[in-house]
């Protein structure tokens, strides 16, 4: 493809994030659909050289686990990256329509970004950097694919948002300045999971609009309420207004549902116990896999590799889901 913005129709916005905005396109000329993703960026023009470059590895992915790219264009000041158009969007757009995804559903997903992350790191030595449920997609068919995965490292430079690159689904040792290694991505996958199989985003202190109900569905040992410097502070009048005045003031991080200070999350995962399942509710595989995966110390955490050979993992694998008609019960 030899892509140009004039060959392009616009059918409709998908979403926006932090980095940019998607579009769903048709690309007239070879009648394809695509979804293009629009990145501000602020790049002098070698760096912007070296983005398109880079994209290209993205156009060498061939893997069931990864959305497919047709290729990258230039679009001053944007960049524009086009790739394969997912009908049924990603999995945080989904839990927010249907609720708490079901637990085999989710095992299908912990399965998919697996064999993502294996694809990516054996084959291209890449790590994917973003695993969040908004950069898992899902089709009609039934296909669970990665997308916004760290492919150039100009452009994660370049990105004209400085917000790009912090992320809540961020690891412990990460957010304490440590490289980015594969296990920082199986965290990410963790805290994923337990958000979409909870059906709320794990980490809801005293920060969150969320708390007001203060029993929150995630149990943690011990309770983090118990504990001294702990910002899981029992209410009280003054702290609610507290609490309050810190959301209005707080960044907006979770599609605007959740206000709170970056901060003060990071704090809380660098200090507070790894969320957990519900006890005793999905399983001890379930639990076992989770628990794999959101383990604090990275030198402890599991590989990708060591996950895909999990029971939790195996069962999955075959466990009888059919997607496509999964995927058939929403819009
Ligand atoms: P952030 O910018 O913080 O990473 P995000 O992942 O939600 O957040 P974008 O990557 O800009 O932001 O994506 C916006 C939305 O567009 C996603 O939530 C997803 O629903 C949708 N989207 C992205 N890529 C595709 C695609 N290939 N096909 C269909 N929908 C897509
Ligand atoms: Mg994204």
């Amino acid at each position: 493809f030899d892509l140009q913005n004039d060959d392009f129709t616009s059918l409709q916005e998908v979403g926006s994030g932090n980095g940019g905005s998607v579009m769903k396109v048709q690309h007239v000329p070879t009648g394809t659909i695509m979804a293009k993703k629009i990145v501000l960026i602020d790049a002098k023009p070698a760096e912007r050289k070296k983005i398109l470059l880079e994209l290209q590895i993205m156009h060498d992915c061939d893997s069931p686990y990864i959305v497919s790219s047709y290729g990258a264009y230039l679009s001053e000041p944007n960049i524009c990256i086009c790739m394969e158009f997912m009908d049924k969007g990603s999995f945080d757009g989904i839990y927010k329509r249907i609720g708490a995804i079901d637990i085999k559903v989710v095992g299908r997903v912990a399965v998919a970004v697996v064999e993502g992350l294996r694809y990516l790191y054996d084959e291209h030595r890449i790590i994917h950097r973003d695993i969040k449920p908004s950069n898992i997609l899902c089709n009609s068919q039934g296909d669970i694919k990665l997308c916004d995965f760290g492919v150039s490292g100009e452009l994660i430079n370049s990105v004209a948002n400085t917000f790009v690159g912090t992320s809540i689904y961020m690891s412990p040792e990460r957010i304490q300045g440590a490289p980015y290694s594969v296990k920082s991505d199986v965290w990410s996958l963790g805290i994923t999971l337990v958000e979409l199989s909870v059906g709320q985003f794990p980490f809801s202190g005293s920060f969150s609009d969320t708390d007001d109900d203060d029993d929150s569905d995630l149990e943690r040992t011990p309770p983090a309420d118990a504990r001294p410097g702990s910002l899981r502070v029992p209410r009280s009048p003054a702290s609610a207004r507290r609490s309050r005045r810190r959301r209005s003031k707080g960044v907006s991080l979770h599609g605007g549902e959740m206000t709170l200070s970056i901060i003060e999350l990071m704090h809380q995962i660098v200090n507070e116990p790894a969320p957990r399942l519900p006890a005793g509710k999905f399983g001890a595989d379930v639990e076992e896999f989770v628990g794999a995966c959101l383990e604090k110390d990275p030198a402890r955490r599991s590989t990708p590799a060591q996950l895909f050979e999990l029971p939790w993992a195996a069962y999955s694998r075959h466990n009888g889901v059919d997607m496509a008609a999964w995927a058939a019960t929403f819009d």
